[in-house]
């Protein structure tokens, strides 16, 4: 007979969490996505999940899933996250996520808890995109990668396809694995803020409310170039000194309007750009992120109409280009629910956040409720061998996904989530 499974009932013990964050770590704190480095990571890891009685299988695209029954036969709850990183990375992007998937089966084994639904846990390949782009494996999974990405090839002259039969996958058989909407009865993602906003509040647990949208504008300002010494201050037609306001006018638009959560120009080319030339033409591109899209087109038509007063000071044009645009993925309602229920139960203070960064969330939200769970970044660092997250507060976030997932284990039938998600 399963035993209780009051609230707290499991304790997620922080120096087990820690023990499989350092044996990753040991494996390489660098591993490239389909690297040697990652696949060594990745044998680890699926020897950590065999240990708790997962049954470990390879999708075509090259995520691992690990499965564990449950005693009705209804669609199974995923959770994990990703153990590829970035050049010099840290210990926790990712990680974290796919350890404390990992410890929650551990803790159910140990309790002999069987759930209603199979759990399984996943970690996707090539989150991070170091080569290939961002999201490679849930984009392949929910099939958003496409026969040319697949021969597209890295700096190596490697394609994509043999990147991920590398690391046991089938890309020819990718099209007829894609997970079907409705496969998963819901997809929980715990991950580091890699923001400093947890941290700064001295708040334990974020409840992500969903992906921030991003639109990318570019911008192409045209002046006139003229000689630096000849042409008079009230003659130029200064394109980089209009770009200099017009990127204070995003600034303030996110800073003092809070017109969107963020935004921010980080790309210029100035041309001729030269030291004795009032600079002739700028190109920058504007991004702005925000949980919703209106607030995202209401700002760029806020930046587009000051332009008009910058253009005629200047003497300089405007034209703009969309460039691309991301709708933001909020979280499912009722796996917010669940999380936040799951905080109140334990008695973890927590705050609603959005997501800044993109995660593999955002894809799984195409065929499944999906919601995420954040835990404090010290000092807002992440992508770097300097991101850390205090071993409570590993333990903490560990504790609300195994909460969450025995809340949404519990829930009525498949309708208390459909409808909320229909
Ligand atoms: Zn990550």
């Amino acid at each position: 007979m399963p035993r209780s499974t009051s609230p707290g009932a499991f304790r997620i013990h922080a120096s087990n969490l820690q023990r499989r964050i350092d044996r990753l770590a040991e494996v390489a704190t660098t591993r490239l996505a389909y690297s040697e480095e990652d696949i060594r990571g990745r044998q680890l890891a699926m020897e950590m999940m065999r240990e708790v009685g997962l049954v470990v299988s390879v999708d075509a695209a090259g995520n691992i899933l690990g499965r564990r029954a449950g005693s009705r036969n209804l669609p199974p709850i995923l959770f994990g996250s990703h153990i590829d990183t970035v050049r010099e990375a840290g210990r926790f992007d990712g990680v974290l996520g796919v350890v404390a998937a990992i410890e929650c089966v551990a803790v159910l084994q140990a309790t002999d808890l069987l759930t209603l639904h199979p759990l399984e846990v996943v970690i996707f390949a090539n989150e991070e995109g170091q080569n290939f782009g961002a999201l490679c494996g849930s984009r392949a999974a929910v099939g958003d990668i496409s026969s040319e990405d697949l021969q597209r090839s890295d700096a190596s002259g490697r394609t994509l396809s043999d990147a991920i039969r590398g690391v046991g996958g089938k890309p020819e058989e990718l099209e007829s694995s894609i997970y079907a909407d409705g496969r998963f009865c819901a997809f929980v993602e715990l991950h580091i803020e890699q923001g400093g906003e947890l941290d700064r509040l001295g708040i334990p647990i974020g409840a992500v409310e969903g992906i921030s949208g991003i639109q990318h504008t570019d911008v192409l300002i045209s002046g006139i170039a003229n000689h630096s010494g000849t042409t008079t201050m009230e003659a130029r037609h200064d394109a980089l000194a209009a770009a200099a306001e017009l990127i204070l006018v995003v600034r303030e638009m996110a800073l003092q309007l809070h017109s969107c959560r963020v935004a921010n120009v980080g790309r210029l080319v100035v041309s001729p750009n030269s030291v004795n030339i009032v600079p002739g033409s700028v190109e920058l591109t504007v991004e702005l992120r925000d949980m919703q899209a209106t607030r995202i087109a209401r700002t760029m038509e806020a930046i587009k109409r000051r332009t008009e007063d910058i253009g005629e000071r200047y003497g300089v044009s405007f034209e703009f280009l969309d460039r691309k645009f991301m709708e933001p993925v909020p979280a499912h309602p009722a796996v917010l629910a669940a999380i936040e229920e799951s905080c109140q139960a334990l008695q973890f203070p927590f705050q609603r956040i959005p997501s800044g960064a993109g995660h593999d969330a955002q894809m799984m939200a195409r065929i499944a409720p999906m919601g995420m769970i954040f835990v404090p970044s010290v000092g807002g660092i992440s992508h770097s061998s300097k991101e850390f997250t205090e071993a409570e507060d590993c333990a903490r976030g560990a504790e609300v996904l195994l909460e969450t997932i025995l809340r949404l284990d519990r829930l009525p039938d498949e309708a208390a989530i459909g409808v909320a998600y229909s």
